[in-house]
Protein backbone atom coordinates (compact mmCIF):
# COMPACT_ATOMS: atom_id res chain seq x y z
CA UNK A 1 0.00 0.00 0.00
CA UNK A 2 2.90 2.57 1.04
CA UNK A 3 4.52 1.71 -1.98
CA UNK A 4 1.25 2.32 -4.20
CA UNK A 5 0.84 5.43 -2.75
CA UNK A 6 4.28 6.21 -3.17
CA UNK A 7 4.22 5.61 -7.13
CA UNK A 8 1.07 7.27 -7.00
CA UNK A 9 2.77 10.78 -5.55
CA UNK A 10 5.39 10.12 -7.91
CA UNK A 11 3.22 10.33 -10.84
CA UNK A 12 1.36 13.38 -9.59
CA UNK A 13 4.52 15.34 -8.67
CA UNK A 14 5.85 14.30 -12.03
CA UNK A 15 2.87 15.06 -14.50
CA UNK A 16 2.97 18.66 -11.74
CA UNK A 17 6.61 19.31 -12.92
CA UNK A 18 5.50 18.66 -16.82
CA UNK A 19 2.73 20.89 -16.53
CA UNK A 20 5.02 23.65 -15.39
CA UNK A 21 7.68 22.85 -17.76
CA UNK A 22 5.46 23.22 -20.61
CA UNK A 23 3.63 26.48 -19.17
CA UNK A 24 7.17 28.06 -18.83
CA UNK A 25 8.41 26.70 -22.49
CA UNK A 26 4.93 28.39 -23.87
CA UNK A 27 5.83 31.73 -22.17
CA UNK A 28 9.26 31.73 -23.27
CA UNK A 29 8.25 31.46 -26.81
CA UNK A 30 5.01 33.74 -26.60
CA UNK A 31 7.59 36.21 -24.70
CA UNK A 32 10.65 36.02 -27.47
CA UNK A 33 7.81 35.90 -30.23
CA UNK A 34 5.94 39.61 -28.93
CA UNK A 35 10.28 41.28 -28.10
CA UNK A 36 12.26 39.88 -30.39
CA UNK A 37 10.34 38.17 -33.66
CA UNK A 38 11.48 38.18 -37.11
CA UNK A 39 8.69 37.27 -39.11
CA UNK A 40 7.30 40.73 -39.97
CA UNK A 41 10.81 41.79 -40.93
CA UNK A 42 10.82 38.87 -43.50
CA UNK A 43 7.17 39.65 -44.74
CA UNK A 44 8.11 43.28 -45.50
CA UNK A 45 10.85 42.32 -47.50
CA UNK A 46 8.98 39.64 -49.09
CA UNK A 47 5.78 41.91 -50.17
CA UNK A 48 7.77 45.41 -50.34
CA UNK A 49 11.15 44.29 -51.67
CA UNK A 50 9.49 41.47 -53.79
CA UNK A 51 6.17 41.57 -54.23
CA UNK A 52 3.31 39.35 -55.48
CA UNK A 53 4.83 35.76 -56.16
CA UNK A 54 2.86 33.93 -58.89
CA UNK A 55 3.71 30.65 -60.09
CA UNK A 56 6.67 30.76 -62.50
CA UNK A 57 7.16 34.79 -62.03
CA UNK A 58 10.71 36.33 -61.62
CA UNK A 59 8.99 37.05 -57.87
CA UNK A 60 8.46 33.78 -57.19
CA UNK A 61 11.93 32.91 -58.05
CA UNK A 62 13.30 35.94 -56.12
CA UNK A 63 11.33 34.63 -53.19
CA UNK A 64 12.42 31.19 -53.38
CA UNK A 65 16.27 32.32 -53.25
CA UNK A 66 15.15 34.94 -50.23
CA UNK A 67 13.84 32.49 -48.03
CA UNK A 68 16.87 30.32 -48.65
CA UNK A 69 18.88 32.69 -47.67
CA UNK A 70 17.54 33.67 -44.56
CA UNK A 71 16.84 30.36 -43.48
CA UNK A 72 20.44 29.90 -44.55
CA UNK A 73 21.70 32.13 -42.04
CA UNK A 74 19.17 31.04 -39.09
CA UNK A 75 21.57 29.71 -36.21
CA UNK A 76 20.77 25.90 -35.15
CA UNK A 77 19.37 24.97 -38.36
CA UNK A 78 21.09 21.62 -39.80
CA UNK A 79 20.01 21.57 -43.57
CA UNK A 80 18.72 24.33 -46.07
CA UNK A 81 17.59 23.00 -49.58
CA UNK A 82 15.43 23.55 -52.60
CA UNK A 83 12.78 20.91 -53.48
CA UNK A 84 12.60 21.00 -57.20
CA UNK A 85 9.01 20.84 -58.66
CA UNK A 86 7.30 22.12 -62.22
CA UNK A 87 5.06 24.87 -62.18
CA UNK A 88 2.16 26.43 -64.53
CA UNK A 89 3.05 29.84 -65.49
CA UNK A 90 -0.44 32.00 -66.40
CA UNK A 91 0.16 35.77 -66.77
CA UNK A 92 -2.31 38.51 -66.57
CA UNK A 93 -1.04 40.90 -69.09
CA UNK A 94 -2.32 44.29 -69.50
CA UNK A 95 -5.24 45.60 -66.88
CA UNK A 96 -8.77 44.28 -67.65
CA UNK A 97 -11.17 46.94 -68.95
CA UNK A 98 -15.10 46.21 -68.95
CA UNK A 99 -18.09 48.55 -68.54
CA UNK A 100 -21.91 48.05 -69.06
CA UNK A 101 -23.95 49.68 -71.64
CA UNK A 102 -27.23 50.62 -70.46
CA UNK A 103 -27.74 52.63 -73.89
CA UNK A 104 -25.78 52.83 -76.92
CA UNK A 105 -23.03 55.30 -75.96
CA UNK A 106 -24.32 55.58 -72.06
CA UNK A 107 -21.53 53.49 -70.72
CA UNK A 108 -20.51 53.10 -66.66
CA UNK A 109 -16.93 51.14 -66.25
CA UNK A 110 -16.43 48.46 -63.73
CA UNK A 111 -13.47 47.23 -62.25
CA UNK A 112 -12.72 43.50 -62.68
CA UNK A 113 -10.08 41.21 -63.15
CA UNK A 114 -9.10 37.98 -64.95
CA UNK A 115 -9.45 34.73 -63.07
CA UNK A 116 -6.33 33.00 -62.86
CA UNK A 117 -6.29 30.05 -65.46
CA UNK A 118 -8.49 32.28 -67.74
CA UNK A 119 -8.15 32.69 -71.52
CA UNK A 120 -8.09 36.01 -72.81
CA UNK A 121 -10.85 37.62 -74.80
CA UNK A 122 -10.75 38.33 -78.48
CA UNK A 123 -8.25 41.39 -78.97
CA UNK A 124 -10.98 43.80 -79.07
CA UNK A 125 -12.89 42.64 -76.46
CA UNK A 126 -16.46 41.15 -75.82
CA UNK A 127 -19.72 42.66 -75.65
CA UNK A 128 -22.91 41.09 -75.95
CA UNK A 129 -25.71 40.98 -73.32
CA UNK A 130 -25.16 39.70 -69.84
CA UNK A 131 -27.44 37.01 -68.08
CA UNK A 132 -27.59 36.53 -64.17
CA UNK A 133 -27.56 33.86 -62.14
CA UNK A 134 -27.31 33.27 -59.19
CA UNK A 135 -25.76 29.36 -58.82
CA UNK A 136 -24.67 26.43 -61.70
CA UNK A 137 -28.28 24.81 -61.07
CA UNK A 138 -29.80 28.03 -62.84
CA UNK A 139 -27.44 27.40 -66.30
CA UNK A 140 -29.23 24.48 -66.64
CA UNK A 141 -33.03 26.06 -66.05
CA UNK A 142 -31.97 28.92 -68.60
CA UNK A 143 -30.97 26.53 -70.89
CA UNK A 144 -29.04 26.70 -74.18
CA UNK A 145 -31.95 29.33 -75.63
CA UNK A 146 -31.27 32.16 -72.88
CA UNK A 147 -27.43 31.83 -72.48
CA UNK A 148 -26.19 31.02 -76.00
CA UNK A 149 -24.02 33.69 -77.58
CA UNK A 150 -24.16 35.79 -73.52
CA UNK A 151 -21.88 36.52 -70.81
CA UNK A 152 -23.17 34.75 -68.24
CA UNK A 153 -23.13 37.05 -64.44
CA UNK A 154 -22.50 35.19 -61.73
CA UNK A 155 -23.95 37.42 -58.40
CA UNK A 156 -24.44 34.92 -55.34
CA UNK A 157 -23.16 36.78 -52.48
CA UNK A 158 -20.81 34.94 -49.89
CA UNK A 159 -23.44 34.46 -46.62
CA UNK A 160 -23.09 36.92 -44.19
CA UNK A 161 -24.62 35.16 -41.32
CA UNK A 162 -21.59 32.43 -41.76
CA UNK A 163 -19.90 33.41 -38.68
CA UNK A 164 -16.53 31.39 -40.10
CA UNK A 165 -16.24 32.94 -43.49
CA UNK A 166 -14.37 30.04 -44.96
CA UNK A 167 -17.53 28.12 -44.55
CA UNK A 168 -19.61 31.16 -46.77
CA UNK A 169 -16.29 31.01 -48.92
CA UNK A 170 -16.94 27.53 -49.77
CA UNK A 171 -20.40 28.27 -50.09
CA UNK A 172 -19.71 30.24 -52.94
CA UNK A 173 -16.57 29.32 -55.00
CA UNK A 174 -17.88 26.83 -57.58
CA UNK A 175 -19.04 29.63 -59.32
CA UNK A 176 -15.73 31.29 -59.55
CA UNK A 177 -14.26 27.83 -59.96
CA UNK A 178 -16.20 25.93 -62.49
CA UNK A 179 -18.54 28.77 -63.55
CA UNK A 180 -17.08 29.50 -67.26
CA UNK A 181 -16.49 25.25 -67.58
CA UNK A 182 -20.21 25.39 -67.05
CA UNK A 183 -21.86 28.14 -69.01
CA UNK A 184 -19.47 27.43 -71.78
CA UNK A 185 -21.92 23.90 -72.24
CA UNK A 186 -24.67 26.09 -72.42
CA UNK A 187 -22.84 28.29 -75.72
CA UNK A 188 -21.45 31.30 -72.85
CA UNK A 189 -19.04 33.58 -74.77
CA UNK A 190 -18.05 34.98 -70.87
CA UNK A 191 -18.49 34.70 -67.32
CA UNK A 192 -18.25 37.34 -64.63
CA UNK A 193 -18.64 36.47 -61.16
CA UNK A 194 -18.97 38.75 -57.75
CA UNK A 195 -16.10 38.56 -56.15
CA UNK A 196 -15.66 36.33 -53.05
CA UNK A 197 -15.99 39.00 -50.09
CA UNK A 198 -18.13 40.23 -48.27
CA UNK A 199 -17.42 43.59 -47.51
CA UNK A 200 -19.06 46.03 -50.04
CA UNK A 201 -16.22 48.10 -51.92
CA UNK A 202 -14.38 48.34 -55.26
CA UNK A 203 -11.58 45.24 -55.29
CA UNK A 204 -12.16 42.27 -57.61
CA UNK A 205 -10.69 39.25 -56.49
CA UNK A 206 -8.90 36.43 -58.47
CA UNK A 207 -8.70 33.18 -57.74
CA UNK A 208 -8.04 29.80 -59.34
CA UNK A 209 -10.59 28.59 -62.09
CA UNK A 210 -10.69 25.32 -64.12
CA UNK A 211 -12.01 24.40 -67.63
CA UNK A 212 -11.84 20.88 -66.18
CA UNK A 213 -12.05 18.91 -69.61
CA UNK A 214 -13.98 21.60 -71.94
CA UNK A 215 -11.66 21.46 -75.39
CA UNK A 216 -9.60 24.15 -75.66
CA UNK A 217 -11.09 25.79 -78.58
CA UNK A 218 -14.08 26.23 -76.42
CA UNK A 219 -12.89 27.74 -73.59
CA UNK A 220 -14.54 30.97 -72.77
CA UNK A 221 -12.85 33.94 -70.68
CA UNK A 222 -14.19 34.61 -66.97
CA UNK A 223 -13.64 37.41 -64.89
CA UNK A 224 -14.13 38.62 -61.27
CA UNK A 225 -15.91 42.05 -60.39
CA UNK A 226 -16.04 43.86 -57.22
CA UNK A 227 -18.95 43.48 -55.01
CA UNK A 228 -19.94 47.00 -55.45
CA UNK A 229 -20.56 47.22 -59.24
CA UNK A 230 -22.04 43.66 -59.16
CA UNK A 231 -24.68 45.08 -57.16
CA UNK A 232 -24.68 47.99 -59.83
CA UNK A 233 -24.76 45.78 -62.35
CA UNK A 234 -27.64 43.61 -60.51
CA UNK A 235 -29.79 46.69 -59.97
CA UNK A 236 -29.49 48.15 -63.69
CA UNK A 237 -30.18 44.27 -65.29
CA UNK A 238 -33.22 44.30 -63.25
CA UNK A 239 -34.34 47.55 -64.85
CA UNK A 240 -33.45 46.77 -68.35
CA UNK A 241 -32.34 43.23 -69.09
CA UNK A 242 -31.11 44.41 -72.76
CA UNK A 243 -27.94 46.06 -70.88
CA UNK A 244 -24.65 45.01 -72.87
CA UNK A 245 -21.52 43.92 -70.79
CA UNK A 246 -18.15 45.02 -72.61
CA UNK A 247 -14.83 43.25 -71.09
CA UNK A 248 -11.16 42.82 -72.88
CA UNK A 249 -8.60 41.02 -71.01
CA UNK A 250 -5.23 39.57 -72.31
CA UNK A 251 -4.02 36.83 -70.09
CA UNK A 252 -1.84 33.59 -71.30
CA UNK A 253 -0.82 30.65 -70.72
CA UNK A 254 2.71 29.47 -70.98
CA UNK A 255 4.18 26.05 -70.41
CA UNK A 256 5.55 24.70 -66.97
CA UNK A 257 8.39 26.36 -65.76
CA UNK A 258 11.03 24.88 -63.17
CA UNK A 259 10.38 25.96 -59.56
CA UNK A 260 11.15 25.06 -55.50
CA UNK A 261 10.07 23.75 -52.29
CA UNK A 262 12.20 25.73 -49.90
CA UNK A 263 13.05 23.61 -47.13
CA UNK A 264 14.50 23.92 -43.47
CA UNK A 265 15.84 21.30 -41.04
CA UNK A 266 16.65 20.72 -37.58
CA UNK A 267 17.37 16.81 -36.88
CA UNK A 268 15.50 16.00 -33.85
CA UNK A 269 17.66 14.52 -30.71
CA UNK A 270 16.05 11.49 -29.36
CA UNK A 271 13.96 10.47 -32.72
CA UNK A 272 15.20 11.83 -35.92
CA UNK A 273 12.92 9.27 -38.07
CA UNK A 274 10.07 11.14 -36.76
CA UNK A 275 9.23 14.03 -38.93
CA UNK A 276 6.83 17.49 -37.92
CA UNK A 277 6.25 19.74 -40.89
CA UNK A 278 5.44 23.45 -40.65
CA UNK A 279 4.90 25.47 -43.13
CA UNK A 280 2.61 27.96 -45.50
CA UNK A 281 2.86 28.58 -49.49
CA UNK A 282 5.59 31.16 -51.12
CA UNK A 283 3.18 31.66 -54.27
CA UNK A 284 0.40 34.40 -54.50
CA UNK A 285 -1.90 35.96 -56.45
CA UNK A 286 -0.25 38.94 -58.20
CA UNK A 287 -2.89 41.78 -57.86
CA UNK A 288 -1.29 42.31 -54.43
CA UNK A 289 2.01 41.87 -52.25
CA UNK A 290 0.47 38.86 -50.82
CA UNK A 291 0.63 39.41 -47.23
CA UNK A 292 -1.45 37.78 -45.54
CA UNK A 293 -2.04 35.20 -48.46
CA UNK A 294 0.83 33.53 -47.63
CA UNK A 295 3.45 35.69 -47.05
CA UNK A 296 2.21 35.46 -43.28
CA UNK A 297 2.36 31.67 -43.31
CA UNK A 298 5.62 31.53 -44.86
CA UNK A 299 7.35 34.09 -41.98
CA UNK A 300 5.54 32.25 -39.11
CA UNK A 301 6.70 28.46 -40.24
CA UNK A 302 10.11 30.16 -40.82
CA UNK A 303 9.14 32.01 -36.78
CA UNK A 304 8.65 28.54 -35.71
CA UNK A 305 12.12 26.77 -35.75
CA UNK A 306 13.77 30.24 -35.00
CA UNK A 307 11.55 30.60 -31.87
CA UNK A 308 12.03 27.30 -30.71
CA UNK A 309 15.88 27.78 -31.37
CA UNK A 310 16.18 31.24 -29.43
CA UNK A 311 14.23 29.53 -26.47
CA UNK A 312 16.75 27.04 -25.79
CA UNK A 313 15.21 24.05 -26.55
CA UNK A 314 16.33 20.65 -28.12
CA UNK A 315 13.65 19.68 -30.90
CA UNK A 316 13.33 15.26 -30.03
CA UNK A 317 12.01 14.70 -33.73
CA UNK A 318 13.49 16.33 -36.79
CA UNK A 319 11.61 19.68 -37.19
CA UNK A 320 10.67 21.04 -40.93
CA UNK A 321 10.46 24.05 -42.15
CA UNK A 322 8.48 23.61 -45.80
CA UNK A 323 7.62 26.60 -48.16
CA UNK A 324 5.63 25.76 -50.40
CA UNK A 325 5.27 26.62 -54.00
CA UNK A 326 2.30 27.03 -56.25
CA UNK A 327 -0.65 26.42 -53.61
CA UNK A 328 -2.85 28.82 -56.22
CA UNK A 329 -3.29 27.82 -59.11
CA UNK A 330 -1.99 23.96 -59.17
CA UNK A 331 -0.61 22.36 -55.94
CA UNK A 332 2.27 21.10 -57.40
CA UNK A 333 4.41 21.99 -54.46
CA UNK A 334 2.35 20.39 -51.83
CA UNK A 335 2.00 17.22 -54.12
CA UNK A 336 5.75 17.09 -54.61
CA UNK A 337 6.67 17.03 -50.95
CA UNK A 338 4.44 14.43 -50.46
CA UNK A 339 5.66 12.39 -53.31
CA UNK A 340 9.15 12.67 -52.37
CA UNK A 341 8.02 11.76 -48.61
CA UNK A 342 6.62 9.10 -49.39
CA UNK A 343 9.27 7.89 -51.97
CA UNK A 344 11.61 7.99 -49.42
CA UNK A 345 9.16 6.22 -46.76
CA UNK A 346 9.54 9.17 -44.68
CA UNK A 347 7.83 9.06 -41.54
CA UNK A 348 5.67 12.22 -40.94
CA UNK A 349 3.91 12.15 -37.19
CA UNK A 350 2.34 15.69 -37.67
CA UNK A 351 2.14 18.44 -39.95
CA UNK A 352 0.74 21.98 -39.56
CA UNK A 353 0.04 25.04 -42.21
CA UNK A 354 -0.83 28.81 -41.73
CA UNK A 355 -2.83 29.34 -44.88
CA UNK A 356 -5.78 31.55 -43.04
CA UNK A 357 -4.10 35.24 -42.62
CA UNK A 358 -2.00 36.93 -40.50
CA UNK A 359 -4.78 38.32 -37.97
CA UNK A 360 -5.22 37.23 -33.62
CA UNK A 361 -4.51 33.41 -33.47
CA UNK A 362 -7.73 32.06 -32.21
CA UNK A 363 -6.79 28.45 -31.91
CA UNK A 364 -6.73 25.21 -34.77
CA UNK A 365 -8.87 23.19 -36.37
CA UNK A 366 -7.16 19.08 -36.62
CA UNK A 367 -7.29 16.28 -38.71
CA UNK A 368 -6.58 12.99 -36.64
CA UNK A 369 -7.35 9.79 -34.82
CA UNK A 370 -9.89 10.32 -31.71
CA UNK A 371 -7.11 9.18 -29.25
CA UNK A 372 -4.85 11.99 -30.40
CA UNK A 373 -7.57 14.42 -30.88
CA UNK A 374 -8.17 13.36 -27.02
CA UNK A 375 -4.24 14.41 -26.73
CA UNK A 376 -4.66 18.13 -28.17
CA UNK A 377 -7.87 18.60 -26.17
CA UNK A 378 -5.51 17.89 -22.50
CA UNK A 379 -3.57 20.53 -23.41
CA UNK A 380 -5.82 23.59 -24.13
CA UNK A 381 -5.24 24.73 -20.79
CA UNK A 382 -1.62 25.74 -21.71
CA UNK A 383 -3.21 28.03 -24.41
CA UNK A 384 -5.38 29.76 -22.62
CA UNK A 385 -3.58 32.85 -21.28
CA UNK A 386 -2.64 33.30 -25.02
CA UNK A 387 -6.45 33.51 -25.66
CA UNK A 388 -6.38 30.26 -28.14
CA UNK A 389 -9.47 28.64 -27.60
CA UNK A 390 -10.38 26.46 -30.98
CA UNK A 391 -9.34 23.72 -30.92
CA UNK A 392 -11.80 21.18 -33.39
CA UNK A 393 -11.91 18.82 -36.07
CA UNK A 394 -11.88 20.30 -39.57
CA UNK A 395 -9.74 21.09 -42.49
CA UNK A 396 -5.73 21.78 -41.82
CA UNK A 397 -3.91 22.99 -44.78
CA UNK A 398 -4.22 22.17 -48.92
CA UNK A 399 -0.41 21.77 -48.72
CA UNK A 400 -0.33 19.30 -46.45
CA UNK A 401 -3.14 17.53 -46.95
CA UNK A 402 -1.49 15.36 -49.53
CA UNK A 403 0.72 13.92 -47.15
CA UNK A 404 -2.50 12.62 -44.76
CA UNK A 405 -2.59 8.95 -43.49
CA UNK A 406 -4.80 7.43 -41.28
CA UNK A 407 -2.04 7.78 -38.47
CA UNK A 408 -0.66 11.18 -38.49
CA UNK A 409 -2.25 14.27 -37.39
CA UNK A 410 -2.40 17.42 -39.38
CA UNK A 411 -3.52 20.82 -38.12
CA UNK A 412 -4.69 24.43 -39.62
CA UNK A 413 -3.91 27.68 -37.90
CA UNK A 414 -7.08 29.36 -37.50
CA UNK A 415 -6.90 32.82 -37.16
CA UNK A 416 -9.42 35.18 -36.92
CA UNK A 417 -11.62 35.52 -40.28
CA UNK A 418 -13.77 38.08 -40.23
CA UNK A 419 -11.42 40.72 -42.28
CA UNK A 420 -9.65 37.73 -44.20
CA UNK A 421 -11.64 38.28 -47.41
CA UNK A 422 -11.83 41.55 -47.79
CA UNK A 423 -8.26 41.28 -48.66
CA UNK A 424 -7.83 37.59 -50.37
CA UNK A 425 -6.59 37.74 -53.42
CA UNK A 426 -6.82 40.96 -54.26
CA UNK A 427 -5.08 44.34 -54.86
CA UNK A 428 -5.33 45.45 -51.04
CA UNK A 429 -3.98 41.93 -49.46
CA UNK A 430 -0.91 44.33 -49.04
CA UNK A 431 1.93 44.65 -45.82
CA UNK A 432 0.07 47.71 -44.23
CA UNK A 433 -3.13 45.27 -43.76
CA UNK A 434 -0.60 42.44 -41.26
CA UNK A 435 -0.40 43.84 -37.82
CA UNK A 436 3.10 42.95 -36.42
CA UNK A 437 1.26 41.55 -32.99
CA UNK A 438 -1.15 39.51 -34.44
CA UNK A 439 1.58 38.03 -36.58
CA UNK A 440 3.82 36.95 -34.02
CA UNK A 441 1.22 35.37 -31.92
CA UNK A 442 0.38 32.94 -34.45
CA UNK A 443 3.75 32.16 -34.56
CA UNK A 444 4.02 31.56 -31.06
CA UNK A 445 1.03 29.43 -30.98
CA UNK A 446 2.01 27.49 -33.94
CA UNK A 447 5.78 27.20 -31.78
CA UNK A 448 3.32 25.72 -28.98
CA UNK A 449 1.66 23.62 -30.68
CA UNK A 450 4.83 22.20 -32.25
CA UNK A 451 6.69 22.05 -29.24
CA UNK A 452 3.96 19.98 -27.79
CA UNK A 453 4.21 17.65 -30.52
CA UNK A 454 7.83 16.95 -30.43
CA UNK A 455 7.69 16.60 -26.58
CA UNK A 456 5.36 13.84 -26.33
CA UNK A 457 4.47 12.46 -29.87
CA UNK A 458 1.21 11.68 -31.27
CA UNK A 459 -0.85 8.25 -30.33
CA UNK A 460 0.09 5.98 -32.93
CA UNK A 461 -2.78 3.86 -32.19
ZN1 LIG B 1 -3.36 30.77 -49.48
Amino acid sequence: MKRLLSLVTFFIISSAISQNTDEAQLKSIYDTALTNGKGYDWLNHLSNQIGGRLSGSVQAQQAVDYTKSQLETLVGLDRVWLQPVMVPKWTRGLPEFAYFETEPGITTNVPICALGGSVSTPSIGIKTKVVEVKSLDDLAILGKQRLEGNIVFFNRPMDATEITTFTAYSGCVDQRYSGAAEAAKYGAVGVIVRSMNLRQDDFPHTGSMSYGDTPVKDRIPAAAISTNAADLLSISLSLNPDIKFYFKQNCQQYNDVQSYNVIGEIKGTTNPDEIIVVGGHLDSWDLGDGSHDDGVGCVQSMEVLRLLKETGYKPKRTLRVVLFMNEENGLRGGNKYAEVAKNKNEKHIFALESDAGGFSPRGFTFNCTDANFEKVQSWKSLFEPYLIHLFDRGFSGADIRPLNNDKMVLAGLRPDSQRYFDHHHAANDTFEHVNKRELQLGAATMASLVYLFDNYGIEEN
